[in-house]
Parts: structure tokens; C-alpha cells; sequence
């Protein structure tokens, strides 16, 4: 499968509408995730696991920047393991960000809970998987309407549960399409 911007959009607008949202409603991506029967584990109760006290340290703790999250398979079935250290709106893009990787079927060789994804998938499917995390969290559409209405950052990561640093990263050409229109039709530029 070849997955172009407008087929990833086109996949991500559909599941925003399996939940019933609006494209202008926030998502929440553990619900996408129980609507697929993907499990969300915290790193913690892998102990019961048989994951030793000294490996979880290591993420949680001594690492906890670097490792976010996991899509892991057991037999057919999918779950995801989260890094629970991680502040609430990064863990739900982080959800977002696994989830992605789902809806786009990346299959996997091997699984391990590496540092990042980069030995689990290609560079291209980890660009593709944040594409998707973009969409579902902050579809198109919203960031089109609200650049036009002059949102900054923290207003748009307020309204979407994103951090200001992922609201810029959706907002950013959006805005820049803004202030073009606002400048051929003589608009003052949005605030
Ligand atoms: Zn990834």
C-alpha cells in the first residue's frame, strides 16, 4: 500500500467519524484504541509480566524521555505499551502516534521496547505514524478553520489536549495559507 497524504487523511477522518466526532472535536485516542480491542498497558504493570524492577527503572526513570510507547503484537491480537512517566498530553499523542502505525497495517519483524521505533519500522512508516497522529488529534479541517480565526498555539493545545509544540507542527502550514489568503484579498493578516 502506497499511503499518500489525502489516503492517510481519508483513513484518519474515518475513524474520527467511527467515534461520532465532529471534525472539529477533540479525540480521544485510548477510546480509538479499546473501538479497535488494542489494550493500553502501563510500562508498571508489565511487572506482571515478568519485566524486572531494573528494566523498568531504565524507562521510566533513567530514560524516561527517550521511550514513549510501543505497538506490540501477542499472537494476532495488538496492545500497546505506554510510557505512563510521560506528561498527559504527550502520552496521548503518543497513543495517537501507535495508533497510527495500526490504521496503516506497518507490519513488524521484530518487537522490542527500543529507545525509538527506528528498529521496529522504516523511517518513512515513523513520518506516516506522526502524520496520523496529526490527523487524528488535529484534523485538517480544525486546523484550517482555526488558522484562519487567528488560534495561537496554546489555544489550539487547550482545545485538542495536544502540547504547543504539536499544535505548531499542525497549525503551522495552515497558517501560512492564512496569511496568503489575508494578503491577496487585503484582510488584515489573522492575529
Ligand atoms: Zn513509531
Amino acid at each position: 500500500m502506497r499511503w499518500t497524504q489525502a489516503l492517510m487523511r481519508d483513513v484518519a477522518q474515518e475513524e474520527r467519524d467511527g467515534l461520532g466526532l465532529s471534525p472539529v472535536d477533540p479525540l480521544d485516542p485510548y477510546a480509538l484504541a479499546e473501538e479497535h480491542g488494542i489494550s493500553v498497558y502501563a510500562l508498571a504493570s508489565l511487572g506482571e509480566f515478568g519485566m524486572g524492577a531494573e528494566t523498568l527503572s531504565h524507562f521510566t526513570v533513567q530514560r524516561s524521555s527517550a521511550w514513549s510507547a510501543a505497538l506490540v503484537p501477542l499472537g494476532t491480537a495488538r496492545v500497546i505499551v505506554e510510557n505512563e512517566s510521560h506528561s498527559h498530553v504527550r502520552r496521548r499523542s503518543n497513543i495517537a502516534h501507535e495508533l497510527g502505525h495500526h490504521l496503516l497495517e506497518h507490519s513488524f519483524n521484530n518487537v522490542i521496547l527500543g529507545e525509538d521505533h527506528k528498529r521496529q519500522f522504516s523511517a518513512e512508516q515513523e513520518k506516516q505514524a506522526t502524520f496520523m497522529a496529526g490527523e487524528l488529534l488535529v484534523p485538517l479541517s480544525a486546523a484550517t478553520r482555526m488558522a484562519f480565526d487567528g488560534w495561537d498555539n496554546a489555544r489550539v493545545a487547550a482545545a485538542y489536549g495536544v502540547s504547543e509544540q504539536f499544535a505548531q507542527m499542525q497549525m503551522r502550514g495552515q497558517r501560512i495559507r492564512a496569511e496568503r489568503a489575508a494578503r491577496k484579498f487585503g484582510f488584515p493578516p489573522p492575529a
